[in-house]
């Protein structure tokens, strides 16, 4: 079986990943296997460009098949922060609990209305098993709109998810089924692009 190696040790993004990829052909890695390759400095200016040095930097390390993912969520009353420092919007020793004070604090006064906000995901493949150096063979990605709520409310999924309102569903990430969210979050989308792209093009891959 093809072993695909995702450049993250977010525990909350492998879960969801290796769900929604679940069924496909393939042994799912992360760097929590490879334990000796340096931790990744996201210098990037873009989601795009993290996703692409988080899997150009790992698989020239692997030689296998890997996956960059960047993520972050951007809250349109504050110009579109936290966005790719989504998880260090709290500062260096960030933590979950600690950036979700912060966007509340930040929102303190913003009306309903104007709280609005989206998850983005990008997602970058590198071929580490070529022999000239590794090639990113596509970037994918995926958003999901919703609201900033004005408490947190649930304790699944990860991140923000406890303030990301789901119009939809009428409720927060945290509250909704995770499946639920596996099926209509921005990485969901993302990931979705990623099965088309490899069904069709997994033999030059
Ligand atoms: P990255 O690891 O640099 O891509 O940062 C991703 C950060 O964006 C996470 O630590 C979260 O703060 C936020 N984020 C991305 N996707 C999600 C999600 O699905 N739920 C909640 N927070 C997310």
């Amino acid at each position: 079986m093809r072993e695909l190696v995702v450049a993250t040790k977010n525990a909350g993004k492998m879960k969801e990943i290796r769900e929604i990829l679940s069924g496909y052909a393939l042994k799912i890695t992360s760097l929590a296997d490879y334990p000796d390759i340096p931790d990744i400095v996201e210098d990037g200016k873009t989601f795009a460009q993290n996703a692409y040095k988080k899997a150009t930097v790992v698989a020239r390390y692997t030689r296998k098949l890997t996956m960059g993912e960047d993520s972050g969520l951007e809250v349109k009353a504050l110009n579109g922060q936290p966005g790719i420092f989504s998880a260090r919007f709290s500062g260096k020793q960030a933590t979950d609990k600690k950036n979700n004070l912060k966007l509340l604090r930040e929102l303190r006064g913003v009306p309903w209305e104007q709280r609005d906000a989206r998850y983005q995901c990008f997602i970058a493949l590198a071929d580490g098993s070529h022999k000239v150096s590794p090639q990113t063979c596509q970037i994918l990605s995926g958003n999901c709109r919703g609201k900033i709520a004005f408490r947190s409310q649930g304790k699944n999924g990860f991140g923000y998810d406890p303030l990301f309102f789901v119009p939809e569903y009428n409720t927060t990430f945290g509250v909704l089924d995770p499946a639920i969210k596996d099926k209509i979050s921005h990485r969901a989308k993302a990931l979705k692009k990623v099965k088309t792209f490899l069904q069709e093009y997994s033999p030059c891959l």
